[in-house]
């Protein structure tokens, strides 16, 4: 079994000049794309550091070893700047998720760039996804408490990452899935919210040359891992709630989430 070993490098430089660490269960020199590559991503905000965290650990538990027949790519710091202030955007004031081009909108409400593709670390994701193809793509955020899939051909995954949840793991999330199609125009309202996002670029935007698009979705982690529901209308203070609970007890949090997470995430990985 050699599936613990970890081929690391870096996808391309960070606004002041760090690393943007890849970690692969296969050699991503040797063999540019395989079938069925799964990709997770986290740290794109830098002040959501479970995200950084939870891939961390998964890197190294016992769940990752045994994926030696499923090509398995994660890229655990995508913002190594913003990390490393602590604050949601890179270093030049931009929020990575608001900067792919796809739906992508000067009027953002976060600070989207001043165009799209304006930042080195989207431009390094963007040419990654380019050159890599992976058909699945598992996004982590902080802390909507919610697993969203991006396109219909999204579904079946969000699907089978819930199913490896039992129904206490599911209590604090919630499962949005969205069958409208590309180019319906209902879509533009829908996902106004969210412009020039990741998960739009990947579940709309995105097209392989062979005209298949990846599977996409975006694993919003709990504001609370013990709450008994996940409720239609976050509170407006939910973040406000989990930076102090983070503050408080960090591991805790950690140890409350990740078995699920890890859950989820072999779950694609195996899809
Ligand atoms: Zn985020």
């Amino acid at each position: 079994m050699s599936g613990s070993q970890i081929f690391a490098r870096s996808i391309g430089p960070s606004v002041e000049g760090l690393g943007i660490p890849a970690c692969a269960n296969f050699d991503l020199a040797a063999e540019p794309v395989r079938k069925n590559t799964t990709l997770l991503i986290g740290g794109t905000h830098g002040d959501e550091p479970a995200t950084v965290l939870l891939l961390e650990s998964f890197l190294q538990s016992p769940a990752w070893a045994a994926l030696d027949a499923s090509a398995v790519i994660v890229l655990p710091l995508a913002n190594p700047d913003g990390y490393k202030r602590g604050t949601r955007y890179n270093a030049r004031g931009v929020d990575l998720n608001r900067n792919c081009g796809f739906n992508w909108s000067a009027a953002s409400e976060e600070p989207p760039g001043t165009a799209p593709w304006s930042e080195p670390e989207s431009r390094a994701l963007r040419d990654f996804i380019l050159a890599r193809r992976p058909a699945k793509i598992v996004s982590l955020h902080w802390a909507l408490a919610e697993l969203d899939a991006d396109g219909p051909q999204s579904t079946a995954l969000a699907q089978a990452m819930w199913a490896a949840l039992d129904e206490p793991a599911r209590r604090p999330y919630r499962l949005r899935v969205t069958e409208l199609g590309r180019g319906q125009r209902r879509l533009q309202q829908t996902y106004a919210i969210c412009p020039g996002s990741l998960g739009q670029w990947c579940g709309y935007g995105l097209t392989y040359p062979d005209g298949s698009a990846p599977a996409m979705t975006t694993l919003e982690l709990p504001y609370d891992p013990h709450a008994a529901s996940r409720p239609d209308e976050l509170a407006a203070e939910h973040l406000a709630e989990l930076r102090t609970l983070w503050q408080r007890d960090s591991a805790g949090y950690l140890r409350a989430v990740e078995p699920g997470v890890h859950a989820m995430l072999t779950a694609a990985c195996l899809f």
